[in-house]
């Protein structure tokens, strides 16, 4: 599916069967790095549409996402896409590091605002001289050209957002930028993904929207993640996987059946594929493969 590297991922998932995608973050030490790409070629056979590696929030590690996308490019059958953000950043500095991700031969990126610098939930501001809102990077991408470029989708809403048809029409803004395709926050109600893509289609919002899957493996560390977005594990969700809280393994495998089954819903209604939060190792994501009977 995902051979020809020429085509960007919005063309690629129109033509594509079901997308689907991993997402990495950038390591920060060598030990980081080799578990990254022990995940990478564990994954690699898979011939997933695309891999995409975030974009930190600041510091050394947003070096380390253009070459480790570029290292993929080269160095694999994988096509990258390179996360980007409006933080810390100024319209200039952006366009360099777009022209750093074009030279590295990388042309897929994913256009982001950013959390505010205090953190989710504080007020934002943008940099000086820099951007406001994720489409004008979108439009900034855009016009420097060659790039497809994505966004962020919120099935739930934006933390931020006044309301769920203003995070609609947020995104009708950024497909009006230029973006070819969204992928959502994580979340563990298919009902949420399908409320977004209805808002959405109603709206005009005509782009491939992709879910974003964070299997549960331990249930502190993603009711944490899910705090940062402003949301709560839904309490069902919570009540299966905390059944097993003194059993690891039982955790471990039950958080993976619920992965699986919000997969299942989602392909079966019409999803364009899946797109795994890996957090930089590959089993998790493979047992929900197996447990859906993808095979390499
Ligand atoms: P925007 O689309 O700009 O929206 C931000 C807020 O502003 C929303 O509340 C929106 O409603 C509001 N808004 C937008 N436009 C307007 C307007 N014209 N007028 C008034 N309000 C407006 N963060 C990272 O730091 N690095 C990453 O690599 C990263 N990867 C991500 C990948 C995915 C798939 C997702 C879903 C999120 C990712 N994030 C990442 C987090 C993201 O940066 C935050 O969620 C951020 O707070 C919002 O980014 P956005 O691109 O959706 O912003």
């Amino acid at each position: 599916m995902a051979e020809d590297r020429t085509r960007g991922i919005g063309q690629l998932i129109r033509d594509g069967e079901r997308s689907f995608s991993f997402e990495f973050f950038p390591p920060k030490d060598e030990a980081g790095e080799e578990q990254l790409w022990r995940a990478i070629r564990a994954l690699e056979p898979y011939r997933p549409t695309f891999v995409s590696v975030t974009y930190g929030a600041g510091g050394s590690t947003r070096d380390t996402t253009v070459r480790v996308t570029g290292r993929i490019a080269h160095e694999t059958t994988l096509t990258p896409m390179g996360h980007l953000t409006c933080v810390g950043h100024t319209r200039e500095e952006l366009r360099g590091i777009l022209a750093s991700y074009d030279a590295a031969g990388v042309h897929n990126v994913l256009a982001l605002r950013g959390d505010p610098a205090g953190g989710p939930g504080t007020p934002w501001t943008a940099t000086e001289g820099g951007l406001t809102y994720a489409d004008e990077l979108v439009a900034l991408a855009r016009e420097v050209g060659g790039f497809s470029v994505g966004v962020a989708a919120f099935p739930e809403g934006h933390r931020e957002a006044t309301s769920l048809e203003h995070d609609v029409q947020v995104l009708l803004n950024k497909q009006r930028a230029g973006a070819e395709f969204a992928i959502t926050e994580m979340f563990f109600r298919a009902s949420d993904y399908f409320g977004l893509v209805e808002r959405g289609r109603a709206a005009g919002v005509e782009i491939p929207i992709l879910p974003g899957i964070m299997p549960i493996t331990n249930l502190n560390q993603i009711k944490r993640m899910a705090e940062l977005s402003g949301r709560e594990v839904p309490t069902e969700v919570v009540a299966r996987v905390a059944a097993h809280e003194d059993d690891p393994v039982a955790l471990r495998a039950e958080g993976i059946a619920v992965a699986a089954e919000l997969c299942e819903a989602l392909l079966a209604g019409g999803a364009p594929g899946l797109h795994f939060y890996t957090l930089n190792r590959s089993k998790a994501t493979l047992e929900i493969f197996a447990a859906l009977q993808i095979t390499v």
